[in-house]
């Protein structure tokens, strides 16, 4: 079974692939390299392209027998700046790869969605039942696309399933892995990384706010590894090849957290403790469109797919922490 990955040299896209492939699935890379890297794609077939361009994508969907769709932007603070270059491409690009998808005949779909759906809940851990009311430009064209693959399931029988990460972070850990890929943005704009880089030649640290209505006043959330991530997206698809229903209504929404939150001064300790330096930082102001506090209730996941995060928040910041140093030797060499 083939498999067509979106985004596939970016930073989780990179780490399904591979997760795929130990399953046994052909996998193909489809990406455009604007925010991907080719490094990261390596030993892939990568095929570069645009989602929106029909031509080049109808002859790579036309061997595949599903897609997993993880090219989008996914930046909270950028998309309140530019919200346009959000929706053209999370809504308008990503609708045009869907129509692809369905005129392929293509009937499963694994959607990187995000806990941004939900907003600012009410209720902590957030279930798939709380109401999805995004409070910026990034978790709205995530919410436009779940409703979408919605409709095209009821209408279309599209099935899906739309993970809904937490927070994605820490590197490839597998003896043949470690240090082949981890996490690489351009810009880098999350926290573990540039906490991690604090402690090095980075620029200082930036704390965004510190008056949030939280046990320390910074932000809580609930970080996730990406190999734990890639595992379910595999398991999202075994679930989609067992559950046939032509309607599309086995589709699924489902949360990807450990289910524990940690608070950005806990982040800062914990970075402290595995790399055994200091962390330089300041005291900023609160980032516009971020929650207080995000934490998932992963039940619905484990029940669904037998999953669950298997590594736990050390295991997080020392693969991170193993990694960057490895690129770092590697630009020094
Ligand atoms: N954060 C921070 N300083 C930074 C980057 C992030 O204090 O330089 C905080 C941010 O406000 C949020 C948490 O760290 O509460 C995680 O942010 P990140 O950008 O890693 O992920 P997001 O939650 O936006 O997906």
């Amino acid at each position: 079974m083939a498999i067509l990955v979106t985004g596939g040299a970016g930073y989780i896209g990179s780490h399904a692939a591979r997760a795929l492939r130990r399953s046994g699935y052909e996998v193909v890379l489809y990406d455009n390299l604007s925010a991907g890297f080719r490094r990261l794609a390596q030993g892939f077939e990568l095929v570069e392209g645009d989602i929106a361009d029909e031509a080049r994508l109808r002859p790579v969907l036309a061997r595949v027998d599903a897609v997993m769709h993880f090219a989008a932007h996914a930046y909270v603070g950028e998309s309140v700046e530019n919200p346009r270059k959000y929706f053209r491409n999370n809504v308008t690009t990503a609708l045009s790869l869907l129509n692809s998808v369905l005129d392929a005949g293509i009937r499963r779909f694994v959607f990187s969605s995000s806990c941004a759906v939900y907003g600012v809940p009410e209720r902590i851990p957030i279930t798939e039942r709380t109401s999805r009311e995004p409070v910026n430009p990034y978790g709205a064209s995530k919410l436009f696309f779940e409703n979408a693959l919605e409709a095209y399931g009821r209408a279309y029988g599209l099935r899906s399933v739309r993970l809904r990460y937490f927070n994605a972070a820490g590197a490839a850990d597998s003896e043949d892995e470690r240090g082949e890929i981890g996490e690489l943005h351009d810009p880098e704009t999350h926290l573990i990384p540039l906490a991690l880089a604090a402690t090095a030649n980075g620029p200082e640290l930036q704390i965004c706010g510190s008056d949030y209505p939280t046990a320390d006043g910074t932000c809580v959330r609930d970080y996730i590894h990406v190999n734990d991530l890639a595992d379910a997206h595999v398991r999202a698809l075994q679930y989609l090849e067992r559950s046939g229903n032509e309607k599309g209504e086995d589709s699924l929404a489902l949360n990807l957290g450990a289910g524990r939150g940690y608070s950005v001064l806990e982040v800062i300790r914990a970075v402290e403790y595995v790399t055994g330096r200091a962390v330089r930082r300041t005291m900023g102001p609160r980032r516009a469109g971020d929650p207080p506090v995000l934490v998932a209730d992963p039940a619905k996941a484990q029940s669904l797919l037998g999953w669950s995060a298997k590594r736990n928040f050390s295991d997080i910041v020392s693969s991170a922490w193993a990694w960057m140093r490895k690129i770092e030797r590697r630009e020094a060499a």
